[in-house]
């Protein structure tokens, strides 16, 4: 069974202040979690997890994680900037970005974050408008031969990212000839991947490929950034990935694979999103509506505004009912927001206990691309976010969108100013 961040009575009380919809994240497993996987890396004297921005840009959050040892992995112009304004510079900053504007190599190379190319063309893109910095990683697209499924990127040869390996030979040789002097291959193969072989196999490809380049190309790897990709248990059935067993089978492999040719003080990173606050943030949802056609539906004071993965890919978020943990979930519900669109749908038949208007409705597991996916379709504005502390007291570290923010963005049309 999951457990919801938040007991009935402490929300009641929380929406007299903030009314839902609210994000809430929970601080002590946010740090809980951090502090167990970058336990699991203690082995690796360099080891260094680059928090990906993009999953929960919320400045409070970043900066906990900040507290914990981690970097930022940006990949936008506006990521550069929350993290320099938090004050993260050079190595804790990976910025692995793609089809990227001239301006953000010219920010990320002022920053002096370690920069991470996604093609071969970007070489030069780069050299031109910013220059090449002494450090440089390169992105891997093994094309089909690598092989491990799941649900949202599972073919590399469709993906959009990366060198081939051919492109990545010569892109080190001829960053080498023109005098850059560290190394580092990036690959991001799997989305959301709970199979705890996904990073050792990853890791084991990659260090093969780096110790073909040292032996056959004369190029040395010194880092290598697994990226993102472990999941997290959305389903109750689910289980959660052992960081230990993962980091235990990326040991392995530089243990047999790098070890044996040479190359050791190798630092390995990782760019992980979804299980660094994944579990820990849940959108908390009041229902406003029953309504019985052909189906019954619950409709809630949320929408895909709010958190968009069901309807983007169907995703899958467990729904409680607070103050109903332990009822018997005997009802059909299809549990869905107000947009104008038949896939703002939060929940499809799912299993509930009766649920009256009123009732508070929590979306578990919403803390990584969630608030952050949200957009404004249907005019609709995105809720507030809360952090419930350590101590127990609840903190505004995002305030709703009002009318206003809406329309900032016309506002040479003074029809909507206060
Ligand atoms: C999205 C993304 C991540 C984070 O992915 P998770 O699935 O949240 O771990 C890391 N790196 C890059 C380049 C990404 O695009």
């Amino acid at each position: 069974m999951k457990k919801p961040i938040l007991t009935l009575e402490k929300a009641r009380e929380i929406i007299k202040t903030y009314p839902t919809p609210f994000y809430v994240y929970d601080e002590k497993a946010i740090r809980q979690n951090i502090r167990e996987y970058r336990d699991a890396w203690s082995w690796n004297k360099g080891f260094k997890e680059y928090f990906a921005v993009k999953a929960n840009p919320n400045p409070v959050l970043i900066k906990i994680l900040q507290e914990e040892g981690c970097g930022t992995d940006c990949s936008s112009y506006t990521e550069l900037m929350l993290s320099e304004a938090l004050g993260f510079k050079n190595k804790d900053i990976f910025f692995s970005s793609n089809e990227t504007p001239a301006a953000e190599f010219k920010y990320a190379k002022k920053l002096g974050a370690r920069i991470n190319l996604d093609d071969f063309t970007h070489i030069k893109f780069l050299e031109e408008c910013a220059g090449l910095p002494e450090e440089i990683c390169l992105r891997f697209n093994p094309g089909d031969n690598f092989k491990i499924s799941t649900a949202i990127m599972d073919h590399p040869e469709d993906a959009k990212y990366g060198f081939t390996f051919q492109q990545l030979v010569d892109g080190f040789k001829i960053l080498k000839s023109k005098g850059v002097k560290r190394f580092g291959i990036h690959s991001f193969l799997a989305s959301n991947c709970l199979n705890e072989n996904y990073y050792p196999s990853l890791a084991g490809l990659l260090f093969k490929v780096a110790v073909e380049l040292k032996e056959s190309h004369g190029v040395e790897v010194s880092f290598f950034n697994l990226s993102g990709g472990i999941g997290i248990p959305y389903r109750p059935e689910d289980k959660k990935a052992d960081v230990y067993k993962i980091s235990a089978g990326v040991k392995k492999a530089y243990e047999e694979i790098l070890l044996p040719a040479g190359m050791k003080d190798i630092q390995i990173c990782t760019e992980l999103g979804r299980y660094i606050t994944g579990p820990y943030g849940e959108l908390v949802v009041t229902a406003i509506h029953e309504k019985n056609i052909y189906k019954n539906y619950i409709g809630v004071d949320a929408c895909a505004v709010n958190l968009m993965r069901p309807a983007m890919y169907r995703a899958y978020h467990h729904v409680s009912v607070l103050g109903k943990e332990t009822a018997p979930a005997d009802r059909i519900y299809d549990v869905v927001g107000s947009l104008c669109e038949n896939n703002d749908k939060f929940a499809i038949d799912r299993s509930l206990p009766k649920i009256n208007i009123g009732d508070i409705l929590v979306l578990h597991d919403a803390g990584a691309h969630g608030y952050a996916m949200g957009y404004n379709y249907n005019g609709k504005l995105k809720c507030a976010e809360l952090l419930l502390k350590e101590n127990g007291d609840v903190e505004l570290i995002r305030r709703k969108e009002t009318p206003q923010d809406y329309f900032a963005t016309i506002d040479f049309l003074n029809v909507f100013k206060k």
